[in-house]
């Protein structure tokens, strides 16, 4: 290896990407395009390890201007589904309060996120990823340099050091004391193979059936299949009650939690077909920010730097944003890494706290009390 490059140039300074998330990936494209190198390291030990599963629309005013700067907005069009972005809303009794058909030119798209993270993995010099390296330690050194050390025994030296590993970063423990904490909210997820027999509930696109304190969110494919998202809001331990291993035991105790709905909303769960994976949601604090001054070297996009609950669909968007973002201020202050992560974080501060306070306000609005009709209320303003 080669000693390590205490450099404020970006074009003479080792690069370090902690995580292969859109985020991560975005930003390494833009630096790729414009001519820098970097390197990502990415836990998985390969891109197909795990299911990356779900629709998202991707927002003009972000998610699409982070693609844009990356040279892939045409290659993102061609992975566009058409017909996804139908959306219901009903309440318990399956009585629909609002029905968006789906639109012939959507100004959110809906893309499958496996394609998506796929196309920008595709878009990177092949040497850009080193998979199977789970960052487990990150030493300090002089000047903004860091060592990082992984699982699997590798250690690096690098001369910016960013963190784009998600919720449970790593790396944002060197520039912030602040953790992600539960929303009072978990989804558990399931689906139906295509050609099941689901429930009379869905047609086309996405349903959302809610009232104060819980849900069940579906979404069709183009293709049949079914993805269910249960969402209750009870205190973390009450899941530890549910052997979700046993999956028929905890399909019918989840659907108790819903007794009384009408029955094609509760066969969304009780027919699905595969096994329950439990997703907790946390979020960081919505004003969630770092001092340039102690920070040098390193930085976060994406998850690591605002985790919020998914109820505005703005954090992979974000993460996008971020990533390019990074890319173009590092482009532009080539000669001042440190100018161009203080550059960075102004926008990114106050773009993610605007959005968290959203996020923050949906959440309420899905599961208040309210519901369903400030769902409505939200969907009839789109
Ligand atoms: C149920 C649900 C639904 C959602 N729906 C939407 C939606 O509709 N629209 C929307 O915009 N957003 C949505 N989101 C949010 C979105 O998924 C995230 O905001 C987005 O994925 C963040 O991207 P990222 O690149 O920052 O992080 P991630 O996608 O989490 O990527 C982080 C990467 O880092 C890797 N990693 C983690 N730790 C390490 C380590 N120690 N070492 C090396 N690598 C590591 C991980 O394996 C992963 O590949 C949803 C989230 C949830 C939970």
């Amino acid at each position: 290896m080669n000693p390590p490059l205490v450099s404020s140039n970006v074009a003479a300074a080792r690069i370090a990407i902690i995580g292969a998330g859109l985020g991560g990936l975005t930003l390494a494209r833009v630096l790729h395009i414009n001519g820098f190198r970097s390197t990502i390291y990415e836990a998985e030990p390969s891109p197909d390890a795990r299911s990356q599963g779900g629709l998202l629309d991707i927002h003009e005013y972000n998610g699409q201007a982070g693609l844009k700067a990356a040279g892939l907005y045409d290659r993102f069009l061609d992975l566009v589904l058409p017909g996804e972005d139908a959306k219901r809303v009903v309440d318990r009794h399956a009585t629909i309060l609002f029905d968006q058909p789906a639109s012939a030119a959507p100004t959110r798209p809906e893309v499958d996120r496996g394609a998506l993270r796929r196309m920008l993995i595709d878009s990177l010099p092949a040497d850009t990823i080193r998979w199977g390296h789970k960052l487990t330690r990150v030493s300090r050194l002089q000047e903004g340099n860091h060592e990082i050390a992984f699982k699997n025994g590798v250690t690096e030296r690098t001369a910016l050091l960013i963190g784009a590993d998600g919720a449970w970063s790593r790396v944002r423990p060197l520039v912030s004391a602040a953790k992600p904490a539960y929303t009072g909210t978990t989804f558990m997820e399931t689906s139906h193979p295509s050609g099941s027999t689901v429930s009379t509930a869905i047609e086309t696109g996405t349903l959302m059936a809610v009232e104060p304190g819980k849900g069940i969110l579906a979404h069709r494919y183009a293709d049949g299949t079914v993805r269910v998202y249960v969402a209750l809001q009870k205190p973390e331990d009450w899941f530890d009650t549910i052997d979700f291993a046993k999956r028929s035991s905890s399909l019918a105790r989840l659907a108790h939690e819903f007794e009384g709905w009408a029955a094609e909303l509760r066969a969304l769960i009780l027919n699905s077909e595969t096994d329950l994976v439990i997703r907790p949601i946390h979020a960081l604090p919505p004003h969630h920010h770092w001092a340039r001054t102690e920070t040098e070297g390193v930085t976060l996009v994406g998850d690591a730097a605002h985790l919020m609950s998914p109820f505005a669909g703005e954090g992979a968007n974000l993460a996008i944003q971020d990533g390019a973002a990074l890319g173009l201020a590092l482009c532009e202050h080539r000669d001042n890494i440190e100018k161009a992560l203080e550059a960075y974080e102004n926008a990114l501060f106050s773009r993610s706290a605007a959005f968290a306070d959203r996020t923050a306000r949906n959440h309420e609005r899905f599961f208040g009390e309210h519901a369903p009709q400030s769902v409505v209320e939200l969907f009839a303003a789109h």
